[in-house]
């Protein structure tokens, strides 16, 4: 028997969740089973926790849509036992269960290998938001952005995506610009690498379809009229990457920018995106990333913990990323 997090659907629809002893013969056994060592607690996590939003598909559910750990049984000579892996999104914790629990059991294509330079531990500290934050550099510079262009505006700037995607900008020699609605860390997004910090409210509202172009680029994380406004003030030819929707899941935008102004808008998924793309995305950050940041950017709660944070997570009382001990 293992321990997990277990969301089960009550009578009124509400979601409960609690810590559970689960019996690992549940597992397929065609699939990697896989001792998890770490998680993290994603934006979509806490929804699935807290039960804010229909995330869960399949009842009872473990969430957690990411997981580092060592391969416990095999019957795929690929992916021998011992192989240290991660593995990201494809549902996990949405229709399968996910890593917020002591083991895991994945097909073997879900699986990529640790690459060298990291730990569990690390690769958890950047988990989805840090993988999707490389993710939209990637797409930046895919569609010709360079550092030499102009400031590049970041969205939700002290959440998980925002904080990895100001560092992996700015390590990369890009002006970056920080929205966040929390000005009191500033100093902290400045050590992230942010060379202003702009309040978030300046872009929350309904805005004008054209307006004065500030911005090389963008990555946005937050949606709504945050994401219309940033379009409007793009430079010609500039490029947005949209992955989130903090301020919501709605884009009350124009064509203006697109068809006056020539802008892309690229969207990112990290759950499905192809395995070449993350091992491209994992190549990058076992590179640019250093321990300092892995360190400063992540706390770390045991398992028990994961369903309090989930709370304090979307009330806005944490910044980075949360990492989770499933042994502890
Ligand atoms: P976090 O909860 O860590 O961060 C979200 C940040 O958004 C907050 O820290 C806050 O930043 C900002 N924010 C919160 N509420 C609002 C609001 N009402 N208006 C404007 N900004 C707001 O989440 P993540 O960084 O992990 O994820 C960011 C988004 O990206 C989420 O919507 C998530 O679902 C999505 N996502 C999508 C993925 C994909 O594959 N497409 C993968 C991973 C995440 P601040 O305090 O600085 O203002």
């Amino acid at each position: 028997m293992f321990n997990a997090i277990m969301l089960r659907k009550s009578k009124d629809g509400s979601t409960t969740a609690s810590v559970e002893k689960v019996d690992p013969t549940a597992f397929d056994s065609n699939n990697i089973e896989i001792d998890v060592s770490y998680s993290t607690l994603n934006y979509k996590d806490a929804l699935a926790i807290t039960g804010k939003a229909p995330i869960v598909r399949s009842w009872p559910m473990i969430p957690g849509i990411d997981l580092a750990g060592t391969v416990r049984h095999s019957m795929n000579p690929g992916i021998p036992e011992g192989t240290k892996v991660i593995v990201n999104g494809h549902g996990m914790g949405e229709q399968h269960w996910g890593g917020l629990a002591q083991r895991a059991s994945v097909p073997a294509e879900w699986i990529t290998r640790l690459p060298e330079a990291l730990s569990e531990r690390d690769a958890m500290g950047i988990g989805t938001a840090g993988y999707t934050a490389m993710l939209s550099v990637l797409a930046l510079e895919h569609h010709g952005v360079k550092p030499d262009d102009g400031p590049v505006l970041v969205t939700g700037a002290n959440g998980g995506v925002g904080s990895f995607a100001i560092a992996l900008l700015a390590g990369r020699g890009y002006h970056v610009t920080a929205s966040t609605g929390r000005l009191e860390h500033t100093e902290r997004l400045k050590s992230l690498g942010a060379k202003d910090v702009i309040d978030r409210n300046t872009l929350s509202e309904k805005g004008r379809p054209l307006q004065k172009e500030r911005w090389a680029a963008a990555i946005d994380c937050v949606g709504s009229h945050t994401l219309a406004n940033i379009c409007a003030q793009v430079h010609y030819g500039g490029v947005v990457t949209a992955c989130g929707l903090a301020q919501g899941l709605d884009f009350p935008a124009t064509v203006a920018p697109f068809i006056l102004r020539g802008i892309t808008l690229v969207g990112i998924d990290s759950v499905y995106a192809s395995q070449s793309a993350r091992e491209r995305a994992w190549t990058c950050l076992a590179n640019e990333t250093t321990e300092k940041l892995r360190t400063n950017i992540a706390s770390l709660l045991p398992l028990g913990d994961a369903i309090q944070g989930a709370h304090d997570l979307l009330a806005g009382r944490i910044q980075g990323r949360v990492i989770i001990d499933v042994t502890a």
